[in-house]
């Protein structure tokens, strides 16, 4: 589609005369009128705030002249992947395991590697192929290339690491050291467990990528541990195969003033 037909796709999608989406991004309702038949093109500010308005990004806006592919991990962009700046705008360079609330969650090719594969495996390659292309496609990324100036001085890679030892500090019975978190997406960890009183609750934003991992529990055979935190918080599981009857260990606010003592 041409910029001019998803500009008008877009409009009557979201139920807007010409006149209310005019005022909306501070244009004349001609000036709407123009871009729908093609005369002119929105100029960079006014896309960006269509871009807002819409939640799509700015390529899809032009027609996608670019392919986009994430400078992290090389994957394939389409817009409800798009990672987000912690302004909430789209961020159209990276998808939103590598990069969420305008944090970037790998700075080391072989932990993302080891993310990367069985998500490759499942899509037909071998895991030996696999390997071999991320080695080879990876540091040709831009993010890869210039990790140094897109690093936080540390500041993510710290947190990792608290988080890790406050999790192993919990000493839950039958929980293995935990050695590594990886960036999951809430909508793919987010549990509801019983509670005590009946009913049950979930502790997720589907769309919040969390840090954590799964491990298999040392005292119950075919049970796995769940571990997830963030800056605000610890949570502990349990469930069986496939996320089926889990049970909510542990749910604990962190205490923002421990980050860095150690
Ligand atoms: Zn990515």
């Amino acid at each position: 589609m041409e910029t001019k037909d998803i500009l008008l796709d877009l409009r009557t999608r979201h139920g807007l005369s010409q006149g209310e989406l005019a005022e909306k991004v501070f244009v004349t309702r001609q000036a709407v009128s123009r871009w729908e038949t093609g005369e002119t093109v929105p100029n960079t500010e006014t896309l960006k705030l269509l871009s807002g308005l819409y939640d799509v990004s700015i390529n899809t806006l032009l027609g996608s002249p670019r392919k986009l592919v994430c400078q992290c991990c090389g994957m394939p962009l389409e817009d409800p992947i798009l990672g987000r700046n912690r302004d909430g705008s789209l961020n159209e360079d990276y998808c939103k395991w590598c990069y969420a609330d305008g944090t970037f969650t790998y700075s080391d090719q072989d932990e993302l590697i080891d993310v990367c594969v069985p998500n490759m495996v499942s899509r037909g390659f071998t895991e030996e192929q696999a390997r071999a292309l991320l080695r080879e496609t990876l540091p040709e990324l831009d993010y890869w290339m210039h990790l140094a100036e897109h690093s936080d001085g540390g500041r993510f890679e710290a947190l990792k690491k608290q988080l890790l030892d406050e999790l192993n500090a919990l000493s839950v019975p039958g929980l293995p050291k935990v050695e590594r978190l990886y960036a999951l997406l809430g909508r793919d960890v987010n549990l509801s467990y019983p509670l005590p009183g009946g009913g049950s609750a979930r502790f997720l934003n589907d769309e919040t990528t969390y840090l954590g991992n799964q491990l298999p529990s040392e005292t119950e055979k075919g049970r796995c541990f769940g571990v997830l935190a963030n800056a605000d918080f610890l949570l502990v599981c349990t469930y069986g195969e496939g996320g089926s009857d889990p049970q909510l260990i542990l749910y604990q606010k962190r205490d923002p003033a421990g980050v860095g003592k150690d």
